[in-house]
């Protein structure tokens, strides 16, 4: 792809140091032995979530302190992803800090957005939370490093353009950002937003653009067989998949990234299901598959 004369700075951080935050992984584990799992819905301020409801149980006779998994151990050894849960529960308490208007290349947006809730009043920044970090653990466990944007330990935001920055700064080889959406009831089913070509001002997602579509089709095809769900009737065709150019998170993005909107939350059906913490789980290994299943494709001709 031809480029301007504006190449990012020099000077990144070496891939290298990307092997160390695998040793988070058995402090994951212990936690999820503790049962401090809010269960459901609506749970708070996003302190318990994230355990494994299925694997908490069994007894910890064996090995309090079993070996810390290799860096290297795992398919998605070397690999880095970030993970961008959508909104934050505290937005709503922040809606001044949030209106700011950010620069993101062809336009100006929003900081960032409070999200939508179900019905009920399930915050769709809860529902994020929750899948994220579900996810999170899947991905370690095969060897990644994850990074999230935030794990609930912000007051707000972060901004959609920081968002995107994380991503950039951290060279990661996939980004994902999990929403759930806000259509008119009726309507149903998950779709993946990628990024169009965008070249104006500071985004550049010239380059992006064919990986962003390889992740989010691998990303859409995992997440139906994960969760029996099936593409959004009202998004482009019914194919589950869709690109925009105006939204922050994507337009600045310079690794591949793609937005997953797991489903309506406005809609009784979906909100019954995204309510649900196994349905999440599934969202989880949806997404973690995905991930996978592009990380993992034609070794050694990416990056
Ligand atoms: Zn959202």
């Amino acid at each position: 792809m031809p480029h301007s004369p504006a190449s990012p700075p020099s000077g990144r951080p070496p891939r290298s140091r990307r092997l160390l935050t695998a040793v988070a992984v058995p402090v994951l584990l212990l936690a999820g032995g503790l049962g401090y799992g809010l269960a459901g819905r609506g749970g708070g301020d996003g302190g318990g979530t994230g355990h494994d409801d299925a694997k908490a149980a069994p007894a910890p006779a064996r090995t309090p302190a079993s070996p810390v998994p290799s860096p290297s151990a795992g398919p998605l050894s070397g690999k880095v992803v970030v993970l961008d849960p959508g909104h934050n529960p505290g937005n709503r308490l922040h809606t001044a800090d949030i209106k700011r208007q950010v620069d993101v290349g062809n336009g100006r947006k929003e900081c960032d957005t409070t999200g939508t809730e179900t019905n009920a009043g399930y915050p769709e920044a809860e529902f994020t939370l929750d899948v994220v970090r579900r996810t999170r653990k899947l991905l370690r466990a095969r060897g990644a490093e994850v990074r999230l944007t935030h794990d609930g330990d912000r007051k707000f935001g972060p901004c959609v353009d920081e968002r995107a920055e994380i991503g950039n700064e951290a060279e990661a080889d996939a980004a994902v950002s999990v929403h759930a959406d806000g259509a008119p009831a009726g309507a149903r089913g998950f779709h993946v937003i990628m990024p169009g070509a965008v070249h104006a001002g500071k985004a550049d997602t010239r380059a992006i653009t064919a990986p962003s579509h390889d992740l989010g089709t691998r990303l859409a095809a995992s997440f139906a067989k994960a969760t029996g769900t099936s593409p959004a009737t009202y998004i482009n065709g019914g194919t589950g998949l869709d690109t925009r150019s105006d939204l922050g998170g994507l337009n600045l993005s310079r690794v591949p990234k793609v937005f997953l909107e797991c489903g309506n939350m406005r809609d009784a059906t979906d909100a019954g299901l995204l309510s649900a913490a196994e349905w999440r789980e599934r969202a989880a290994r949806g997404v973690a598959a995905g991930l996978t299943a592009y990380l993992t494709a034609g070794a050694g001709e990416k990056s």
